[in-house]
């Protein structure tokens, strides 16, 4: 990163740097007192001091400078079409935060975030792909995924009106899926969680012991099972195909690879339901978990929207945070290892459940389409299969599979 001689280091994403931008929003920088009162109000802020513009410079957060938007599919474009847009990269946007319509903030949360960025941030890496030596087998287990299965399993999931969490569609596809886990050898559970006020759902979890001696660690994959038809509601059809039928269909199918792995340490699966609905399975489970059942855990790897193709090269987004680091650089090498997916990273965890695992400090990433925010279809009733391609999943999930069997068999 490098700062032009004029001012502050610019906001990289992916393969864009976009300058920051000259002044600080104050008056005598052409900003005026309104604009700087808007920026607050946009972004939740009581005060303007709240966004440090009382002291703002060259180089420190203000309404001048820049926001960073992660929106899921379009909601805040769709909401905001007026927002100019600096630069455009799937979930995240760039936007001015002085330009930033009053009252922004009030999406915040299921749909979309706005967050304040420093000069020199990193909202999107494009890391340089790395090969590194597997382990002996690696290649054969991978060749075990096999397209036809999973396309399978997308067909099934996606044949109930609707999967949302509170409908008997989704009851009957976390017994489907329940029982081909059991099928495969795993011990499997059903565990309750609620979805509102008085909604009743469930997660799906599934348990692989391994053969090692204790303490063994414990591996997680996991996705959302349920569905949602945002604009007609728990009854309008959704079919839930890339959202998320292809990442539950992922879990299913790297679930069949890996019970033929004699792996020492200990793996879990878990269809979530309530996910729509605000990470109501997910955040249930990770407070559920017990402490010495949480000590265990190195890996998280989190599916959703894995199927449907919005870039000319295949690509995915690998998504964590400081305390998935470790995981995150070892996807990103068994990507340009076993596939010729395009990796992009992001640090900022947002809107799937890999969150509340990160905010119990737990080691997880989201693993996403590239550029998932093209998908204009995820929560209608267009989300369907016909729009997906099993072979951008397929690679999706070699990478995922390359470091869960990793992981699996270290030593120790
Ligand atoms: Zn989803």
């Amino acid at each position: 990163m490098s700062a032009t001689a004029a001012g502050p280091p610019g906001v990289r994403i992916g393969d864009e740097t976009v300058p920051w931008p000259v002044g600080n929003g104050s008056p005598a920088d052409g900003g005026t007192p309104d604009v700087v009162a808007r920026a607050a109000a946009a972004l939740g802020h009581g005060t303007a001091a709240a966004l440090g513009t009382g002291t703002a410079g060259p180089g420190t957060v203000g309404p001048a400078g820049l926001s960073l938007v992660q929106q899921v599919g379009r909601s805040f474009q769709d909401a905001y079409p007026d927002v100019r847009v600096l630069a455009d990269h799937g979930r995240h946007l760039l936007v001015r935060t002085g330009e930033l319509p009053p009252g922004v903030g009030e999406g915040e949360g299921l749909h979309w975030r706005v967050l304040p960025l420093e000069p020199g941030a990193v909202v999107v890496d494009r890391p340089a792909p790395q090969r590194r030596r597997w382990a002996p087998g690696t290649g054969e287990l991978l060749d075990t995924l096999s397209e036809r299965d999973y396309t399978d399993w997308l067909e099934r999931l996606t044949a109930p009106h609707t999967r949302h969490s509170l409908r008997p569609g989704f009851t009957e596809t976390a017994a489907t899926a329940g029982a081909a886990l059991a099928a495969l050898g795993y011990d499997v559970a059903h565990e309750d969680i609620t979805v509102g006020p008085v909604g009743r759902s469930e997660n799906v979890v599934a348990h692989r012991h391994g053969t090692g001696p204790s303490p063994r660690r414990l591996v997680v994959l996991t996705a959302h099972l349920d569905s949602v038809n945002h604009a007609d509601g728990p009854d309008g059809a959704a079919p839930g195909a890339d959202d998320n039928a292809s990442g539950a269909a992922g879990v299913l199918e790297v679930g069949r690879a890996l019970a033929a792995l004699d792996h020492h340490h200990d793996l879990r699966l878990i269809l979530f339901g309530g996910e729509e609905q605000g990470l109501h399975g997910s955040r249930q489970h990770v407070a559920a978990l017990a402490e010495p059942v949480r000590r265990r855990i190195t890996t998280v790897i989190n599916l959703d929207m894995v199927a449907r193709r919005n870039t000319a090269a295949p690509g995915v987004l690998i998504e964590g945070a400081p305390v998935s680091r470790a995981l995150l650089d070892d996807l990103v090498a068994a990507a340009a290892t076993w596939t010729d997916l395009t990796v992009t990273t992001s640090l900022n965890p947002f809107a799937s459940d890999h969150v509340p695992f990160i905010d119990a400090g737990l080691p997880a990433v989201l693993t996403i389409e590239d550029n998932d925010r093209a998908n204009a279809d995820v929560h209608t009733a267009r989300d369907v299969l016909a729009t997906l391609e099993p072979a951008l999943a397929l690679k999706i999930l070699r990478m995922n599979l390359a470091v869960l069997a990793d992981r699996l068999t270290a030593p120790g």
